[in-house]
């Protein structure tokens, strides 16, 4: 296990605020830019930022960042939204960036009148070239010396849609020599004449990401305002527009990126496997989104538990995805129901059962419920297990079915093997059973031992169901980690398996979404969306074992 930094630097900080009484009370962020849907990234920030109102007693805000119109869609608001929610998280006010154009403007126009800012006709490559580079300052140009007059009146002319795209950017003015390179009289608008998901066609500007995600965090007060950690370099940046603004000092903290292995996180990647048709969407249940997250079946507690059990680091690392997995494990346990399905059915005979019969047995719901509740399953003389539960010629230690070897059925009988039927190429197609009718769960007297326990269903009751099998997304532990090679060349292949007919005890239509199973021996399940009136599917969450450490030999 990585050494556990949890919350504390930030923790840190904040009591120190309150402490020393810089601050009242505390109020954070969570600002997503509606670009895709929230990852399992954006969980951690999540819970970092809402955390710590709660823990605070303070505030925290959702704002969109939506300062970029080309990228954002107002669908990607609702899904966002609607992930935050599926959380448990409640914002205290939902705000734009878009909404504090006005204000940005008139910011823009203070600096350009404190001569802090200037209009530069330079093309982007111009620029960059005059940028200088790490070792070797910057130089400045003509446009740095214009006046404040005719800044001012060509920033207003930018805004009125005179100038074409790329035409002009307005650059703040302060020092091409910056060991900073960011520093170096960054851009803080640009001519963009697109439609904005909610100003529509009012701005022909757009205000750069540093001139607009601090100044939005002081008009709402931010406090502690937590970002990853490739902004660190920005926070000179932050601090300089809030000095020479003189507006609220809100103060950047930066954390580590959370990676997870088998996948890739940015959404800018994530749209690309959804646009070139890799998954089905944006909530594939392979993908590493909250909402793919929450159709394959995780619980909002699973999610929430893993990112705050790993808590926050300073410096990045790639946590291996089986650790979320376990945290899947541990909720669904307790929350799951327990049924029995047959994937891959082979059929059994008791040939002494009475013929045309059948009986109601009992399945404990949970074991871990205390109210010890159970649901009623058909049992009758003509069942189906699953094909790997027997074999012709099994090893000793193979305590499941063979010739001549007794299981218990779960919640039902013992039974033994006497015989087995099996088509030319030698698949075995019937087994031919006894059962033990004093061995009944629950009531067994029948003094008999059988090791293994094997789930069932009854042919004649059972219903049949799609059942989709996901694996990781990604075959490769850190698919961005090969130089010279598109991520892309990691999918694994075998990524989903449909078992088109699985057969599910009865109890199971009964199934709604949102509901987690056990299907017993076979992992944990959740009715998918594309489940219709004749055709239910259902989702595997996760195996009821890591199958990939075993693999690996861990
Ligand atoms: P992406 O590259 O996936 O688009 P982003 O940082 O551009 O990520 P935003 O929508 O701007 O995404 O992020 C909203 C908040 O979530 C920001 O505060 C950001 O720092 C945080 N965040 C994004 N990705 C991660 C991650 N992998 N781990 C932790 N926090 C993250
Ligand atoms: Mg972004």
């Amino acid at each position: 296990m990585e050494p556990k930094v949890s919350l504390n630097f930030v923790e840190e900080i904040v009591e120190k605020d309150l402490e020393s009484g810089k601050h009242a009370s505390i109020h954070t962020r969570f600002p997503p830019e509606p670009n895709g849907f929230l990852h399992i990234g954006h969980a951690s920030s999540l819970c970092l930022n809402f955390g710590l109102k709660t823990k605070y007693n303070g505030k925290c805000n959702l704002r969109f960042d939506d300062t970029n119109p080309s990228t954002e869609e107002t669908r990607y608001v609702e899904a966002i939204k609607k992930d935050i929610e599926w959380l448990g998280f409640e914002w205290d006010n939902e705000f734009y960036a878009s909404d504090y154009f006005d204000q940005l403007y008139d910011w823009a126009v203070v600096l350009i009148k404190k001569g802090l800012a200037y209009v530069d006709d330079s093309t982007a490559e111009e620029i960059a070239e005059q940028k200088g580079t790490p070792t070797k300052p910057g130089t400045g140009n003509e446009y740095r010396n214009r006046s404040i007059e005719e800044n001012l009146d060509l920033f207003k002319k930018m805004k009125d849609g005179v100038f074409d795209n790329g035409a002009k950017v307005l650059r703040a003015k302060i020092d091409m020599a910056a060991p900073n390179m960011l520093m170096r009289d960054p851009l803080i608008y640009r001519i963009k004449k697109e439609k904005h998901h909610r100003t529509g066609d009012k701005w022909n500007i757009y205000p750069m990401y540093d001139f607009a995600h601090g100044q939005s965090d002081s008009i709402e007060n931010i406090t502690h305002s937590i970002c990853t950690l490739e902004f660190e370099n920005h926070r000179p940046l932050y601090n300089w527009f809030i000095e020479k603004l003189g507006i609220f000092p809100s103060r950047q903290i930066e954390f580590a990126r959370r990676n997870l292995s088998h996948t890739v996180m940015s959404k800018r990647k994530l749209l690309q496997l959804v646009n070139e048709g890799h998954v089905s969407g944006w909530d594939d249940p392979r993908m590493p989104t909250i909402s793919g997250y929450r159709r394959r079946g995780y619980t909002a507690n699973s999610i929430k538990n893993f990112a705050n059990d790993i808590g926050i680091a300073r410096r990045e690392n790639i946590i291996d995805v089986s650790r979320l997995e376990f945290s899947a494990r541990q909720d669904l346990n307790k929350v799951s129901t327990r049924v029995m399905a047959v994937l891959d059915p082979l059929k059994v005979v008791i040939t002494n059962y009475p013929k045309g019969e059948m009986e109601w047995v009992e399945l404990e719901n949970n074991p871990e419920d205390e109210r010890k509740t159970a649901h009623r399953m058909p049992f009758s003389g003509e069942l189906y297990i699953e094909k790997a539960d027997f074999m012709k010629d099994p090893p000793k230690k193979f305590f499941r079915l063979g010739p001549g070897r007794m299981s218990r059925l779960k919640a039902g009988y013992i039974i033994r093997c006497d015989g087995f039927e099996e088509d030319e190429n030698g698949n075995v197609t019937q087994l031919n059973c006894t059962y033990f009718p004093e061995s009944k769960s629950g009531q067994d007297t029948s003094g008999l031992k059988a090791k293994g326990v094997l789930h069932w269903v009854s042919i004649e009751h059972a219903k049949t169901a799609e059942v989709r099998l996901y694996d990781r997304l990604f075959a490769d532990e850190n698919p961005l980690g090969h130089e010279g090679k598109d991520f892309k060349e990691f999918i694994n292949p075998d990524s989903l398996k449909v078992i088109e007919k699985a057969y599910i005890e009865p109890y199971l239509t009964n199934a709604i979404e949102g509901q987690h199973f056990q299907f017993l021996r076979m992992g944990y399940f959740t009715l998918d969306p594309d489940t219709t009136e004749d055709n239910l599917v259902f989702n595997r969450t996760v195996t009821l074992r890591d199958s990939w450490a075993k693999a690996k030999g861990k």
